[in-house]
Protein backbone atom coordinates (compact mmCIF):
# COMPACT_ATOMS: atom_id res chain seq x y z
CA UNK A 1 0.00 0.00 0.00
CA UNK A 2 1.20 3.38 -0.94
CA UNK A 3 2.05 5.22 2.46
CA UNK A 4 0.87 9.07 3.20
CA UNK A 5 3.08 11.45 4.00
CA UNK A 6 3.40 11.99 7.78
CA UNK A 7 1.88 15.79 6.75
CA UNK A 8 -1.12 14.36 5.74
CA UNK A 9 -1.68 10.59 7.46
CA UNK A 10 -2.41 11.25 10.90
CA UNK A 11 -5.94 11.39 12.10
CA UNK A 12 -6.78 11.82 8.35
CA UNK A 13 -9.08 8.59 8.94
CA UNK A 14 -11.15 7.82 12.03
CA UNK A 15 -9.03 6.40 15.02
CA UNK A 16 -11.40 4.00 15.76
CA UNK A 17 -11.43 1.14 13.12
CA UNK A 18 -14.63 0.12 12.95
CA UNK A 19 -15.11 -4.00 12.28
CA UNK A 20 -13.66 -5.28 9.34
CA UNK A 21 -16.20 -7.70 8.73
CA UNK A 22 -19.00 -4.82 8.39
CA UNK A 23 -19.99 -3.70 4.96
CA UNK A 24 -17.85 -0.63 3.58
CA UNK A 25 -21.34 0.65 2.08
CA UNK A 26 -24.53 0.00 3.36
CA UNK A 27 -27.71 1.89 2.21
CA UNK A 28 -31.13 0.96 3.16
CA UNK A 29 -34.20 2.35 2.00
CA UNK A 30 -32.74 4.95 -0.47
CA UNK A 31 -34.73 7.31 -1.94
CA UNK A 32 -34.30 10.38 -4.77
CA UNK A 33 -36.53 12.61 -5.46
CA UNK A 34 -36.42 15.44 -8.45
CA UNK A 35 -39.20 18.06 -8.59
CA UNK A 36 -39.09 18.85 -12.14
CA UNK A 37 -41.70 21.09 -14.60
CA UNK A 38 -43.45 17.81 -15.34
CA UNK A 39 -43.59 16.34 -11.79
CA UNK A 40 -41.92 14.42 -9.67
CA UNK A 41 -39.71 12.60 -10.36
CA UNK A 42 -38.81 8.88 -7.97
CA UNK A 43 -35.37 7.95 -8.77
CA UNK A 44 -34.85 5.24 -5.93
CA UNK A 45 -38.11 3.19 -4.38
CA UNK A 46 -35.85 1.96 -1.47
CA UNK A 47 -32.62 1.00 -3.28
CA UNK A 48 -30.99 -1.06 -1.13
CA UNK A 49 -27.14 -2.03 -1.31
CA UNK A 50 -24.33 -4.10 0.67
CA UNK A 51 -20.81 -4.10 -0.68
CA UNK A 52 -18.26 -5.84 1.64
CA UNK A 53 -14.85 -4.73 1.51
CA UNK A 54 -12.43 -5.93 -1.43
CA UNK A 55 -15.83 -6.74 -3.79
CA UNK A 56 -15.60 -5.15 -7.08
CA UNK A 57 -19.30 -4.36 -7.95
CA UNK A 58 -20.55 -3.53 -11.47
CA UNK A 59 -23.76 -1.66 -11.98
CA UNK A 60 -25.12 -2.00 -15.20
CA UNK A 61 -29.01 -0.28 -16.40
CA UNK A 62 -30.61 1.73 -18.88
CA UNK A 63 -29.53 5.17 -19.24
CA UNK A 64 -31.62 7.86 -17.34
CA UNK A 65 -31.98 4.68 -14.60
CA UNK A 66 -29.80 6.67 -11.89
CA UNK A 67 -26.57 5.23 -11.67
CA UNK A 68 -24.43 8.29 -11.47
CA UNK A 69 -26.95 9.81 -9.16
CA UNK A 70 -26.12 6.39 -7.35
CA UNK A 71 -22.51 6.87 -7.60
CA UNK A 72 -22.76 10.68 -6.59
CA UNK A 73 -25.32 10.15 -3.54
CA UNK A 74 -22.63 7.11 -2.04
CA UNK A 75 -19.43 9.65 -3.02
CA UNK A 76 -21.23 12.08 -0.83
CA UNK A 77 -21.37 14.29 -4.45
CA UNK A 78 -25.29 14.42 -3.94
CA UNK A 79 -27.34 13.92 -0.81
CA UNK A 80 -30.40 11.34 -0.92
CA UNK A 81 -33.65 12.37 -0.26
CA UNK A 82 -34.89 9.79 2.36
CA UNK A 83 -32.92 6.35 3.52
CA UNK A 84 -29.22 5.91 5.40
CA UNK A 85 -26.19 5.39 3.32
CA UNK A 86 -23.51 4.69 5.51
CA UNK A 87 -20.53 4.10 3.11
CA UNK A 88 -16.41 3.71 4.82
CA UNK A 89 -18.27 3.85 8.04
CA UNK A 90 -19.71 7.11 7.92
CA UNK A 91 -23.55 8.06 7.54
CA UNK A 92 -23.12 10.85 4.24
CA UNK A 93 -26.33 11.88 4.18
CA UNK A 94 -25.52 13.57 7.45
CA UNK A 95 -22.31 15.84 6.03
CA UNK A 96 -21.89 19.49 6.23
CA UNK A 97 -20.53 20.44 2.89
CA UNK A 98 -16.86 21.18 4.59
CA UNK A 99 -17.30 17.84 5.98
CA UNK A 100 -18.54 15.95 2.97
CA UNK A 101 -15.25 17.65 0.76
CA UNK A 102 -12.66 16.38 3.73
CA UNK A 103 -14.90 12.72 3.47
CA UNK A 104 -14.62 12.23 -0.43
CA UNK A 105 -10.52 13.46 -0.50
CA UNK A 106 -10.08 10.89 3.04
CA UNK A 107 -12.46 8.44 1.47
CA UNK A 108 -13.59 7.82 -2.27
CA UNK A 109 -11.38 7.91 -5.23
CA UNK A 110 -13.54 9.00 -8.24
CA UNK A 111 -12.79 8.38 -11.61
CA UNK A 112 -15.21 9.13 -14.75
CA UNK A 113 -15.86 8.64 -18.43
CA UNK A 114 -13.76 12.45 -19.35
CA UNK A 115 -10.59 12.65 -17.33
CA UNK A 116 -10.95 15.65 -16.15
CA UNK A 117 -7.54 16.36 -15.92
CA UNK A 118 -6.68 20.56 -15.52
CA UNK A 119 -5.24 21.43 -19.00
CA UNK A 120 -2.58 23.42 -17.66
CA UNK A 121 -0.93 20.89 -15.29
CA UNK A 122 1.33 18.61 -16.15
CA UNK A 123 0.36 14.72 -15.42
CA UNK A 124 2.82 15.03 -12.36
CA UNK A 125 1.23 18.16 -11.01
CA UNK A 126 -2.43 17.29 -12.27
CA UNK A 127 -1.92 13.96 -9.63
CA UNK A 128 -0.05 16.05 -6.60
CA UNK A 129 -3.28 17.95 -6.57
CA UNK A 130 -5.03 15.69 -3.85
CA UNK A 131 -2.12 15.80 -2.07
CA UNK A 132 -1.82 19.19 -2.14
CA UNK A 133 -5.78 19.86 -1.05
CA UNK A 134 -4.77 17.77 1.87
CA UNK A 135 -1.77 19.63 2.90
CA UNK A 136 0.90 17.90 1.87
CA UNK A 137 4.13 19.83 1.33
CA UNK A 138 4.86 20.25 -2.62
CA UNK A 139 7.93 18.25 -2.38
CA UNK A 140 5.65 15.29 -0.80
CA UNK A 141 3.08 15.39 -3.22
CA UNK A 142 5.23 15.39 -6.15
CA UNK A 143 7.39 12.42 -4.91
CA UNK A 144 3.98 10.58 -4.53
CA UNK A 145 2.46 11.83 -7.67
CA UNK A 146 5.70 10.43 -9.28
CA UNK A 147 5.14 6.75 -7.52
CA UNK A 148 1.64 6.99 -8.61
CA UNK A 149 2.46 7.90 -12.02
CA UNK A 150 5.05 5.17 -11.91
CA UNK A 151 2.14 2.34 -10.27
CA UNK A 152 -0.04 3.46 -13.69
CA UNK A 153 3.06 3.10 -16.13
CA UNK A 154 3.35 6.41 -17.10
CA UNK A 155 6.59 7.70 -14.89
CA UNK A 156 8.29 8.95 -18.41
CA UNK A 157 4.98 11.34 -19.20
CA UNK A 158 4.90 13.17 -15.68
CA UNK A 159 6.16 16.54 -17.78
CA UNK A 160 3.09 16.02 -20.33
CA UNK A 161 0.01 17.91 -20.16
CA UNK A 162 -3.38 16.25 -20.61
CA UNK A 163 -3.25 17.12 -24.16
CA UNK A 164 -0.58 15.48 -25.56
CA UNK A 165 -1.42 12.40 -24.14
CA UNK A 166 -3.47 9.53 -25.63
CA UNK A 167 -7.28 8.97 -24.39
CA UNK A 168 -5.59 5.85 -22.73
CA UNK A 169 -2.72 7.81 -20.65
CA UNK A 170 -5.50 10.40 -19.96
CA UNK A 171 -7.21 7.84 -17.80
CA UNK A 172 -4.28 6.45 -15.95
CA UNK A 173 -3.42 9.96 -14.67
CA UNK A 174 -6.79 10.12 -13.93
CA UNK A 175 -6.83 7.12 -12.47
CA UNK A 176 -3.37 8.03 -10.11
CA UNK A 177 -4.64 11.42 -9.45
CA UNK A 178 -7.97 9.44 -7.81
CA UNK A 179 -6.18 7.02 -5.60
CA UNK A 180 -3.05 9.14 -4.69
CA UNK A 181 -4.73 9.68 -1.19
CA UNK A 182 -4.75 6.12 -0.38
CA UNK A 183 -8.74 6.09 -0.34
CA UNK A 184 -10.70 2.71 0.46
CA UNK A 185 -13.31 3.41 -2.25
CA UNK A 186 -12.93 3.76 -5.90
CA UNK A 187 -16.38 5.09 -7.39
CA UNK A 188 -16.08 4.46 -11.21
CA UNK A 189 -18.43 6.57 -13.70
CA UNK A 190 -18.43 4.44 -17.06
CA UNK A 191 -14.01 4.69 -16.56
CA UNK A 192 -13.77 2.91 -20.50
CA UNK A 193 -16.84 4.58 -21.98
CA UNK A 194 -14.75 6.98 -23.93
CA UNK A 195 -12.26 4.72 -25.30
CA UNK A 196 -12.02 2.52 -27.71
CA UNK A 197 -12.56 -1.27 -26.84
CA UNK A 198 -8.40 -2.40 -26.60
CA UNK A 199 -7.44 0.32 -24.40
CA UNK A 200 -10.90 0.08 -22.97
CA UNK A 201 -9.82 -3.89 -21.82
CA UNK A 202 -6.08 -2.15 -20.56
CA UNK A 203 -7.70 0.33 -18.54
CA UNK A 204 -9.71 -2.04 -17.08
CA UNK A 205 -6.54 -4.46 -16.43
CA UNK A 206 -4.93 -1.60 -14.31
CA UNK A 207 -8.58 -1.02 -12.48
CA UNK A 208 -8.15 -4.39 -11.24
CA UNK A 209 -4.67 -4.49 -10.61
CA UNK A 210 -5.16 -1.55 -8.42
CA UNK A 211 -7.97 -2.61 -7.15
CA UNK A 212 -6.19 -6.17 -5.69
CA UNK A 213 -2.72 -4.83 -4.78
CA UNK A 214 -4.25 -1.39 -2.62
CA UNK A 215 -7.17 -3.23 -1.11
CA UNK A 216 -9.97 -1.21 -2.67
CA UNK A 217 -13.42 -1.62 -2.51
CA UNK A 218 -14.32 -0.71 -5.85
CA UNK A 219 -17.98 0.21 -7.33
CA UNK A 220 -18.05 0.24 -11.39
CA UNK A 221 -20.47 2.04 -13.33
CA UNK A 222 -20.46 0.49 -16.72
CA UNK A 223 -22.15 -0.27 -19.99
CA UNK A 224 -19.70 -2.87 -20.86
CA UNK A 225 -21.09 -6.17 -20.30
CA UNK A 226 -17.32 -8.18 -21.08
CA UNK A 227 -16.19 -5.86 -18.36
CA UNK A 228 -19.39 -6.13 -15.66
CA UNK A 229 -18.82 -9.57 -16.04
CA UNK A 230 -14.89 -9.47 -14.90
CA UNK A 231 -16.04 -8.11 -11.44
CA UNK A 232 -17.02 -9.37 -8.20
CA UNK A 233 -20.84 -9.57 -8.90
CA UNK A 234 -22.77 -7.13 -11.21
CA UNK A 235 -26.44 -5.47 -10.21
CA UNK A 236 -28.59 -3.83 -12.61
CA UNK A 237 -30.31 -0.78 -11.62
CA UNK A 238 -33.90 -1.47 -13.24
CA UNK A 239 -37.01 0.77 -11.14
CA UNK A 240 -35.21 2.26 -8.59
CA UNK A 241 -33.32 -0.55 -7.13
CA UNK A 242 -30.85 -2.84 -8.04
CA UNK A 243 -31.14 -6.31 -8.58
CA UNK A 244 -28.45 -9.27 -9.74
CA UNK A 245 -27.45 -9.44 -13.11
CA UNK A 246 -26.01 -12.11 -14.83
CA UNK A 247 -23.31 -10.06 -16.97
CA UNK A 248 -22.06 -13.27 -18.92
CA UNK A 249 -19.15 -12.55 -21.11
CA UNK A 250 -20.47 -10.57 -24.37
CA UNK A 251 -18.74 -9.64 -27.92
CA UNK A 252 -19.85 -7.70 -30.23
CA UNK A 253 -20.94 -4.08 -30.30
CA UNK A 254 -21.16 -1.78 -27.09
CA UNK A 255 -24.69 -2.35 -25.38
CA UNK A 256 -24.72 1.60 -25.66
CA UNK A 257 -28.44 1.52 -25.70
CA UNK A 258 -28.33 -0.37 -22.17
P1 LIG B 1 -27.74 7.22 -15.49
O1 LIG B 1 -26.41 7.48 -14.89
O2 LIG B 1 -28.28 5.88 -15.14
O3 LIG B 1 -27.78 7.48 -16.97
P2 LIG B 1 -28.51 9.62 -14.02
O4 LIG B 1 -28.24 9.28 -12.60
O5 LIG B 1 -27.54 10.48 -14.72
O6 LIG B 1 -28.79 8.27 -14.84
O7 LIG B 1 -29.93 10.34 -14.12
C1 LIG B 1 -31.12 9.66 -13.71
C2 LIG B 1 -32.34 10.53 -14.00
O8 LIG B 1 -32.38 11.61 -13.09
C3 LIG B 1 -32.34 11.10 -15.40
O9 LIG B 1 -33.65 11.02 -15.92
C4 LIG B 1 -31.94 12.53 -15.17
O10 LIG B 1 -32.51 13.38 -16.14
C5 LIG B 1 -32.52 12.82 -13.80
N1 LIG B 1 -31.81 13.87 -13.09
C6 LIG B 1 -30.51 13.83 -12.72
N2 LIG B 1 -30.16 14.95 -12.05
C7 LIG B 1 -31.27 15.71 -12.01
C8 LIG B 1 -31.58 17.00 -11.46
N3 LIG B 1 -30.66 17.71 -10.80
N4 LIG B 1 -32.84 17.46 -11.59
C9 LIG B 1 -33.79 16.74 -12.22
N5 LIG B 1 -33.58 15.52 -12.75
C10 LIG B 1 -32.33 15.01 -12.65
Amino acid sequence: MQTSPAAVSPSSRPTREPDLRAPLIQVTNLQKTYKTPRGTLNLFTGLDLQVQRGEMVAIVGQSGAGKSTLLHILGALDAPSAGTVYCASTNVANLSPREAAAFRNREIGYVWQFHYLLPEFTALENVAMPLLARGATKREALALAANWLKEVGLDDRGSHRPGELSGGEQQRVALARALVNNPRLLLADEPTGDLDQTTAGRVFDLIESLHASHGLTSILVTHNLDLASRCTRALKLESGRLVPFAAASHSGPHPGTM
